[in-house]
């Protein structure tokens, strides 16, 4: 049953990815617009147990649509796991008078949010913000494409290095159990060979390429591993072309934390701030506790539960087109 809503609270949550600011300033603007008050939680679920809010308003928004991080700061945080930390977090909400939440952070945040709703009758809306697009029932997560851009516009640049100086880079980007990054990255930057954690490329296929590599007399390339590889991390592998393969002189490069930060690109603006005012609208029309994301360029809500527990899979035709391309 729908409630009147008047006062909404949002939070982000788990790791800071470009674009949670455009979806604040989006919630925040249109909460503004519908006549409602919004208040900010400081350090994700942290700052909801301990009734860390603050009330935002269409100014303090100003300016932070080009700013990657979080405003509202985000934390991992234990006690949110506990019935009692959820408790002391709901006893929080009812004493600012909070009528609904919007979560935006990744598949943790979502279950944090599965939790509460089952205990509590606030409701909440999830957001899809996290750079590893692993979430089901969105096709694209905030912060995604500005970490595949950070990472091609770096390998970019390594490419000149390996390229004078005839070496073999081997690349590490963020995705500890999913590939999208680096699938997208490998494309992109035009890579030798890419290493997902979905797939079970091995050091074998990787000779097998080097060597017909060498006969090109080409000794120089990009290979790009995801984190999560499980064949072996970038340096592993590197090190086992080292052994075997001497005439490469292979390096590593890892380009880490500088995927999650940096000014959002066109495209994340645009997304985070398509849904944040998809989730003030939505919670104005009864639309509770679902996970709110965009299939086919449309609104698409999925229950807590099925974000959380199915898999969003690769696309297999974009495995097979990044080995043709490759060769
Ligand atoms: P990212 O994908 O960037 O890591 P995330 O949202 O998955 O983002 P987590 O650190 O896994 O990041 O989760 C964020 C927060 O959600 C946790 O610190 C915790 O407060 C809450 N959370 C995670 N799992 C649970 C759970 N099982 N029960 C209750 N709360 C949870």
């Amino acid at each position: 049953m729908s409630k009147e809503i008047k006062r909404i609270a949002i939070l982000t949550s788990g790791g800071d990815a470009p674009g949670m600011n455009a979806a604040i300033r989006a919630v925040v603007r249109t909460a503004t617009h519908e006549d409602l008050h919004t208040y900010g939680i400081e350090s994700g679920y942290k700052g909801m147990i301990e009734g860390n809010l603050t009330r935002l308003e269409s100014k303090d928004v100003a300016n932070t649509i080009l700013r990657g991080g979080t405003i509202l700061k985000t934390a991992r945080c234990e006690e949110f796991k506990t019935p009692e930390g959820r408790q002391k977090a709901y006893e929080s909400l009812l004493a600012f008078d909070i009528d609904a939440v919007i979560a935006i952070g990744g598949n943790g945040t979502y279950t944090g949010a599965y939790y509460f709703t089952r205990e509590y009758d606030i409701p909440f809306i999830g957001l899809p913000g996290t750079i590893d697009n692993d979430i089901y029932g969105t096709d694209f997560t905030i912060g995604y494409d500005t970490a595949i851009n950070t990472a091609v516009e770096a390998i970019d640049k390594i490419r000149d290095t390996a390229s004078s100086h005839n070496r073999l880079f081997f690349v590490e980007v963020m995705g500890r159990s999913s590939g999208f990054i680096a699938l997208e990255t490998g494309i992109a930057s035009g890579a030798a060979a890419t290493f997902l954690p979905e797939t079970n490329w091995g050091v074998d296929e990787l000779m097998v390429l080097l060597k017909k590599a060498a006969i090109r007399k080409k000794l120089f390339n990009i290979v790009v591993v995801a984190e999560g590889n499980k064949s072996g991390t970038a340096t592993e592998l590197a090190k086992h072309v080292k052994d075997n393969f001497p005439e490469f002189d292979s390096r590593v490069a890892t380009i880490g934390h500088l995927q999650r930060g940096g000014s959002p690109s066109a495209y994340d603006r645009v997304l985070a701030s398509r849904l944040g005012y998809e989730a003030v609208i939505a919670l104005q029309n009864g639309i509770y506790n679902k996970a709110l994301g965009l299939v086919s360029g449309k609104v698409h809500f999925v229950d807590f539960l099925d974000a959380i527990n199915k898999k969003k899979e690769l696309d297999t035709e974009k495995i097979k087109m990044l080995d043709v391309l490759a060769m």
